[in-house]
């Protein structure tokens, strides 16, 4: 297996080889010859994260179809590549993608496919189209799930007196705040998708937690709440969105809008899908009611081992 990067920072390149420290990372083409291939062009920073990039690769079966496809965004285009880098076939996105955010970057399938079957794949958003990640007076974030982490975790909760807070996590806020960092809370709200609630709904309570917050002295800087998902949804929410956790379009959203320093920054959620696929922040799962055995953050008990990882 060879990690092939054309028109990279060196940076990525030599923090690809540390973390890859069994797999060839490379920019010569002469190690291009045979056997399989992860090919990546013109990234800057923002690369995937690894360990979701391990597992697909661990899952992968032997397959000589074997191919990767990349998403240009501003044209839509797909270009599946074979594994010598010719380009097998172009298509336009499928309309379960198009739901106003933009794909970039690449795509790693595990086997051949063709443009109609985009359901099974791993998907690693490379970056935000819009801006060159400027790190200058950038600030590092901590990045927040909401149920399980904010109050607890009931079930598509929806209404303001229906939140059950935590105060561990008013603590860590406040202790977030007073080192300078960015707070944002990053929430999957699928009930919205399910017809369950309505965007309204969810906006409302946010306003009102947001309230709380401040007057305990706890500022969020601002919250994302991903509506939309393929299962089960009613018209208009029905889309294989990157909002949707461990898809990282909030993430990058919020990269997009402040100038964030991510490879200070922290995510903390309590499920495996909390640990989004992009490469940057130190991902957290907080043990609670469902099971972090794939995980690929670190697990704590308590979220004031966060104050460790804060300074
Ligand atoms: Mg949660």
């Amino acid at each position: 297996m060879i990690i092939y990067l054309k028109n990279s920072s060196h940076l990525l390149i030599e923090q690809l080889k540390l973390l890859f420290k069994n797999i060839v990372v490379s920019q010569d083409e002469n190690d291009l010859l045979g056997g399989e291939v992860l090919f990546f062009e013109n990234l800057k920073y923002l690369p995937f994260n690894p360990s979701h990039l391990i597992n697909a690769v661990k899952k992968n079966t032997v397959n000589e179809g074997r191919s990767l496809k990349i998403v240009e965004n501003k044209s839509q285009k797909l270009l599946l590549i074979k594994k010598d880098f010719s380009i097998d076939q172009e298509g336009v996105l499928p309309p379960e993608f198009l739901d106003g955010y933009e794909y970039s970057g690449m795509r790693y399938f595990q086997d051949y496919i063709t443009l109609n079957e985009s359901s099974d794949y791993s998907c690693f958003p490379m970056g935000h189209s819009t801006s060159e990640f400027n790190y200058k007076d950038s600030k590092p974030a901590l990045f927040l799930d909401r149920d399980g982490i904010l109050n607890e975790d009931h079930g598509y909760v929806y209404k303001y007196d229906d939140i059950e807070w935590k105060q561990e996590s008013i603590d860590l806020i406040k202790w977030a705040n007073s080192k300078d960092y960015l707070v944002f809370v990053l929430t999957n709200q699928s009930g919205i998708s399910k017809g369950l609630y309505t965007e309204d709904d969810v906006i409302k309570t946010h306003k009102s937690m947001n309230e709380f917050l401040l007057k305990q002295g706890a500022l969020i800087t601002s919250w994302y709440y991903g509506p939309y998902s393929y299962q089960n949804a009613i018209e208009g929410y029905k889309f294989k969105s990157l909002t949707r956790k461990p898809g990282a379009g909030m993430m990058l959203q919020a990269l997009s809008d402040y100038n964030i320093d991510l490879l200070s920054s922290v995510m903390v959620g309590d499920k495996t899908s909390d640990g989004l696929i992009l490469l940057g922040p130190k991902y957290f799962h907080l043990e609670g009611k469902y099971d972090l055995e794939d995980a690929p953050g670190l697990i704590i008990k308590s979220l004031s081992e966060l104050h460790n990882f804060i300074k």
